[in-house]
């Protein structure tokens, strides 16, 4: 099994694009989307002439990734030139942080079956995304959007620590959700907010020394990351066998084929003809800046999941749910001063809060109900007035649309309050004995399993108002041993 014997290294380039209002180095708007050739101006259209200026936002944001990666933020950054020639480029050249990055160093944890791995971070730095081509949508002619060229990136660069798909995907997923808690990115994957250049490489298990990468362009899609490193790996592995090398080259995913192909080879790799970008002075940070900035950081996904592991003891796939998004984090820790049933809390977001919120196009924040009526529903549950199933497909719906009306009040007029008054229960119980003979017989045989099917019958006739802990008291009475 030669397949076995080796092992994959990745290292990945993270673009993230930036959620500020305007461009990198103009005033255009940088927005996602809109009639193409909109966002623009002669700035972003690389006039002659024009002159690029910083925009502060960017700047923060890249500092606050910085700090949640545990970077050193480097407090003279500058820009440089990268020279290349492409239809969506309008300058000639792309603004872009060579020497001197922004961030150096740190790291990202990540958990791929509960096992904690931290991937180191080689750096981080700014730059400007560019334009868009589009070679399919007119029959002769290929088209060019340029509402993108000019939108500021951060392109985070690890270190080659990843060791499978599995591990790319656990780092996706931990950088987008990180961006978003940051408020620095929406990390969409679809709409190309998040985009990655995976590179490959492969050695026998064991071996320190890295052998030559392909590096895959521009995935934008985890599934496609996966299936393309698949394929690579194997690719790789099929050459080493043979007896041959992997030669070094960028490559191009084809979703449609399901293979890589090269793009351009270490041959005719391109000269950049990086210098140093004239038209703009180094980035100067002030201790006094960083201070500032570190003192607005919000609370961070690890943080927030460490406070849930510790303060509410929730189960691993609770905490997972909850703090996917911050917003949905912050919603739990609300909602918990209002009631100590961490887990019922839990439960009632997971399953029906954030699925209604979800439904309805809404942000957790904006959730019509507000905390007293909802530690009330739960209330409700917990002492035994309403059945679980009834208050969530029953009263639950009703407090969406009247968020104003009290639970109990709900309950009390859809007839939905359980009952523990005895004779009302004995009289079903006993017609739910009476109609199932045969079970009776096989449940005092033994097949105890059998208490459910006789509990779900007495709730059933009783529409969902029968109060269990006595239904089940009565049942085993009646039934004998
Ligand atoms: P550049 O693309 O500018 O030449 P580097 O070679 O330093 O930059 O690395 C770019 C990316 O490739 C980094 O994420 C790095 O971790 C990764 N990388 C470098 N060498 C290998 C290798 N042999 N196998 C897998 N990934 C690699
Ligand atoms: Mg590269």
């Amino acid at each position: 099994m030669p397949y076995e014997q080796y092992e994959t290294v990745i290292g990945l380039e993270v673009h993230v694009q930036l959620a500020t209002h305007s461009k990198a180095f103009c005033g255009d708007d940088a927005s996602f989307g809109g009639e193409p050739n909109t966002h623009i101006s002669t700035i972003s259209l690389g006039h002659p002439g024009t002159l690029p200026r910083l925009n502060k936002q960017q700047i923060e944001f890249a500092v606050r990734l910085g700090f949640a990666l545990n970077s050193d933020i480097n407090l003279i950054s500058t820009f440089d030139r990268k020279n290349y020639f492409y239809a969506d480029l309008p300058k000639g050249y792309q603004i872009t942080q060579d020497k001197n990055p922004i961030c150096i160093g740190g790291w990202l944890e990540i958990s791929d079956e509960n096992k904690l791995k931290k991937i180191r971070i080689h750096h981080v730095h700014m730059e400007e995304d560019a334009g868009k081509s589009m070679h399919d949508a007119d029959p002769k002619d290929s088209l060019i959007d340029l509402n993108r060229a000019g939108v500021p990136l951060l392109e985070i660069v690890t270190e080659p620590d990843l060791r499978s798909a599995d591990e790319v995907d656990a780092f996706m997923t931990a950088m987008r959700q990180l961006v978003r808690y940051l408020g620095i990115s929406d990390g969409n994957m679809e709409e190309g907010s998040m985009r990655c250049d995976c590179n490959v490489s492969v050695r026998k298990k064991g071996e320190t020394k890295l052998n030559n990468r392909c590096e895959i362009k521009n995935v934008n899609s985890m599934r496609f990351a996966r299936r393309a490193i698949e394929y690579e790996v194997k690719r790789q592995i099929d050459i080493m066998e043979m007896g041959g090398m992997v030669e070094q080259q960028t490559l191009n995913f084809d979703p449609e084929t399901g293979v890589t192909a090269p793009l351009r080879s270490k041959e005719d790799a391109q000269d950049y003809r990086y210098f140093p970008e004239p038209d703009l002075p180094p980035v100067i940070i002030t201790p006094a800046y960083l201070e500032n900035v570190k003192l607005n950081l919000v609370s961070l996904p690890w943080a927030l999941r460490e406070r849930l592991i510790n303060e509410f003891s929730l189960p691993e796939y609770d905490i997972n749910l909850l703090t996917e998004e911050k917003t949905t984090a912050l919603f739990f820790l609300e909602f918990a001063k209002y009631d100590t049933n961490y887990k019922a809390i839990s439960n009632l977001i997971i399953n029906k809060i954030l699925p209604w919120c979800q439904d309805q196009k809404l942000e957790i924040g904006k959730f019509p109900v507000g905390f007293k009526q909802l530690a009330a529903f739960i209330k409700l549950i917990d002492e035994g007035k309403v059945s679980n199933s009834n208050a969530y497909q029953r009263i639950f719906p009703q407090l969406t649309e009247q968020p104003e009306r009290s639970p109990l009040e709900i309950a009390q007029a859809l007839n939905l309050i359980q009952t523990s008054d005895e004779d009302f229960l004995e009289k079903i119980v006993d017609e739910v004995l009476a109609k199932n003979p045969t079970k009776v017989i096989e449940y005092q045989k033994g097949k105890k399993g059998l208490l459910g099917f006789f509990v779900g019958e007495v709730m059933r006739q009783s529409k969902g108002k029968a109060e269990p802990k006595m239904t089940n008291a009565l049942l085993i009475k009646k039934l004998g041993n």
